[in-house]
């Protein structure tokens, strides 16, 4: 589904291994293309998964030197990268347990039975359509020829604005999007958000670039999807030409779109309007049809995110033939559907370029893998239900807490103890701190489907069906207050996030297991891997972006002249430090892109190994004594390497580099350990080791 980019909310990691489609988003919901790798044949067992594992550390390399392969060497032998994947790591690991926890859930919901309940029916019903791949073969594009005979019989620009309503109501992502979302002034109120969009590469980069690799992309991306137009029933030579029009279409809606970089900075995408006005500025395109079909709000407050975006769609409108429109709207339908709702042909194609031409991946996932997702996007809360009654005991989401208010302290400490700020900003950034709202495993209320039909052997129309369902759902929200109570992610997901507009902290249920946490392992382990995420997620909040939002989440500035100063000075030092980096030969890391995730890493780490300290002092641990030959202090530093073992293609990791505001993993380990002189010390490195950056870089 398409996703505006206005939720600015941070993640932990992105998951470029789910949605190899479009930018290194964090979110989970619905891709609009087939996932791009599958797991090895047997997934891990949970036993096998543990925090600290002394069996992966490497005593062959020096960790002064490499600290990375020290602790993850023996991991990556035991899990070479498979033909079938793009990237395979630790998060992977449990990824994969999940999903098998999920089949299993399905499986039984699928069997019909008298007694399933109204949620049961809908997650079975949903998971043996999209397995149903005979049925899906057998009707074809039939299925999807009601939406494109809409599209056919597009005339007149007038007929745009209620079609294009249609379109993005059942999810295609073209031109632009509506979607409801905090106004960034007054966080407790909730306005329509209008974002660029409309592209079919992931993100606008892709349509600028110069370089030799970038050209032959963009050349593969056309030859694709002129293979969809000729999947759909088009003469080959008139699908050439169709393609060539997509490409230049999106180009120019790529050209007038904010780069991903620029969209980082919440002041680039604050442009307050009302309904009203922004449809004064679109000369070309009736808004009030638009709204009227899309049963949103024809008046009140909204957001213009990109103001010459919607300049360049309004101009694009006026001297582009109608014919031509008719092509860009039929591609990005087909594009939309070519998953598991349309045979199998265009799930190939779409996996082909996607995950193997983009991403290197060898081989499509299977079919039940995709599907579970499938069921967790369009129905995440009523299978997280299931699953978190069956596989997240309440002493978990106990144990999770208690962790993430002695972080909490930790950081209160920490900022008592800055010797760069003042105290008039400390005093704000300890409110803005203990204002954090703690969110963990699932939902307190859980989202009600009843209102969703789901048909057994209809993949395509309870696609179509969930897309509505959704988007009805997410622009009944304008104007109605805020719902904090609300999840961004799916409870079986593995990751975490932070919410400025929110300013609260979310840990699903699907992360807080090993190999990132486990009640069997001792504080050393636990807060050097999950303590050093909720340092993460915490630190967001007062990242480049996370510290524009005050203490409700308001986009308002709370910083004194000479500290914000200070900050940006000190964040100078790690955007230079990551733009030196070369991930893969000729493309570097992007410093500015990356800076909140690189500021949460080195600050949440620090966090964590702060308030393990305190908790080992209190529990009076005997820091010189070594358990699997490591020191407690060894081993929170080896716990964090560990939840970072990657082994990542070259293709992906220069998509990562270009567009994940991540970093790859590796400098996720070393490059935030170098500026870490406590970790130096308890390896006892020498000064001259590559371990050690002699003028570390350190905002929080
Ligand atoms: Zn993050």
């Amino acid at each position: 589904m398409f996703r505006l980019a206005a939720a600015p909310y941070r993640c932990l990691v992105s998951l470029a291994f789910i949605l190899a489609s479009g930018p290194a988003f964090c979110q989970t919901v619905a891709p609009a293309v087939a996932p791009p790798s599958a797991a090895p044949a047997t997934a891990s067992t949970e036993s096998a998964l543990r925090v600290f594992d002394p069996s992966l550390v490497d005593k062959a390399v020096d960790p002064c030197e490499n600290f990375y392969r020290f602790s993850c060497n023996g991991w990556f032998k035991r899990n070479p990268l498979p033909a079938d994947q793009a990237v395979y790591g630790r998060f992977t690991e449990l990824f994969e347990l999940n999903r098998l926890h999920l089949k299993q859930i399905l499986e039984q919901e699928t069997a019909p039975a008298t007694t399933r309940s109204g949620n049961e029916q809908k997650i079975g019903d949903e998971y043996a359509s999209c397995m149903d791949t005979a049925t899906v073969n057998k009707l074809g594009i039939a299925p999807l020829k009601p939406e494109l005979d809409r599209i056919a019989a597009l005339r007149t620009p007038g007929d745009l604005p209620a079609l294009l309503a249609h379109l993005h109501a059942i999810g295609v992502n073209a031109f632009f999007g509506l979607g409801s979302s905090q106004d960034y002034a007054d966080s407790s109120s909730m306005i329509s958000f209008y974002g660029a969009g409309g592209l079919g590469l992931p993100e606008r980069d892709y349509y600028t670039r110069t370089d030799a690799k970038s050209v032959e992309q963009r050349q593969q991306y056309v030859a694709h999807v002129r293979k969809i137009f000729v999947l759909a029933g088009e003469p080959d030579a008139q699908a050439a030409k169709d393609a060539d029009t997509v490409l230049a279409i999106e180009t120019r809606l790529a050209k007038a779109s904010l780069t991903i970089t620029e969209q980082r900075d919440p002041q680039n995408l604050n442009h307050p309007t009302d309904v009203i006005a922004f449809s004064k500025e679109l000369t070309h395109f009736s808004l009030a049809d638009y709204v009227a079909a899309a049963h949103a709000p024809a008046a009140g407050k909204a957001n213009d995110m990109e103001p010459k975006f919607f300049a360049e769609f309004n101009a694009l409108l006026a001297d582009t033939p109608v014919d031509r429109i008719r092509t860009y709207l039929r591609w990005h339908l087909l594009h939309a559907f070519a998953g598991t709702s349309l045979p199998e042909s265009f799930d190939q194609e779409t996996w082909n370029f996607y995950a193997h031409t983009l991403n290197g991946a060898e081989k499509q996932q299977e079919r039940w893998k995709r599907c579970t997702s499938r069921v967790d996007q369009e129905l995440g809360e009523a299978l997280g239900q299931v699953y978190v009654a069956r596989y997240f005991p309440p002493a978990e989401k106990q144990r999770t807490l208690e962790m993430t208010l002695a972080i909490e302290q930790a950081m209160d400490k920490d900022i008592d103890a800055l010797d760069w700020m003042s105290a008039t900003t400390k005093i704000q950034a300890k409110e803005k701190l203990h204002a954090v709202m703690n969110k963990i495993g699932y939902p307190d209320k859980w989202r009600d489907y009843s209102k969703l039909e789901i048909v057994r052997g209809d993949a395509l129309g309870n696609q179509v069906r969930a897309h509505e369902f959704e988007v009805a759902r997410d622009l009944a929200k304008i104007g109605k207050p805020v719902d904090k109570g609300e999840w961004q992610m799916t409870p079986p997901t593995v990751n975490a996030y932070y919410d400025p507009q929110m300013n609260n902290v979310n840990f699903p249920a699907g992360y807080l297991q090993p190999p990132f946490f486990s009640g069997k392992e001792d504080d050393a382990a636990n807060y050097g891997d999950m303590g050093s995420t909720i340092g993460h997620e915490l630190t967001h909040g007062f990242d480049d972006q996370g510290r524009q939002f005050d203490k409700d989440g308001n986009l308002k500035n709370w910083w004194t002249k000479e500290d914000e100063q200070k900050f940006t000075e000190r964040a100078d030092c790690m955007v230079k430090q990551y733009d030196a980096i070369e991930a893969v030969p000729g493309v570097h890391l992007n410093g500015k892109l990356t800076l909140g995730e690189n500021l949460a890493d080195l600050g949440g780490l620090w966090l964590a190994w702060l308030a393990w300290l305190d908790k080992a002092e209190a529990a009076h641990v005997d820091m010189m004594a070594a358990t699997d030959g490591y020191t407690p202090d060894q081993r929170f530093w080896i716990a964090y390497a560990q939840q970072w073992c990657t082994q990542t293609r070259p293709e992906q990791l220069r998509t990562q580099a270009q567009g994940d505001p991540h970093a790859p993993d590796e400098y996720r380990t070393n490059t935030v350990l170098q500026d870490l002189p406590e970790f130096a010390k308890s390896f006892s490195c020498k000064k001259t080791a590559a371990m050690v950056n002699p003028k570390p870089c350190r905002v929080w």
